[in-house]
């Protein structure tokens, strides 16, 4: 993905979330009550994942790298970009 595809895809915060939401919700969540993998519900007004089994709530960012960090989903998300951007760029200056 090139830096302007990058930008068209997630130009948005919200659009950042919907990415990460997927993601997660495909990779399944384990509830910090629970303590299981268990089914989780999006409660799309406050960005927390829900329980199906305790109803307790999880925010977006918990369990990730992003989760003590108060920058944006956005501005990680664009760091990673880069940070992958070169690794690519250095697979192909080796080979
Ligand atoms: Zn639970």
């Amino acid at each position: 993905m090139t830096i302007f595809q990058f930008m068209d895809t997630f130009r948005t915060e919200q659009d950042c979330i919907e990415y990460i939401k997927d993601l997660r919700l495909k990779q399944g969540i384990t509830c910090k009550r629970c303590n299981e993998k268990t089914k989780h519900y999006w409660v799309k007004y406050n960005n927390k994942f829900q329980c199906s089994v305790c109803r307790s709530r999880t925010n977006i960012k918990s369990g990730t790298i992003m989760e003590k960090s108060k920058i944006s989903i956005r501005v990680w998300l664009t760091a990673i970009h880069f940070i992958s951007t070169i690794k690519k760029s250095f697979r192909y200056i080796l080979l």
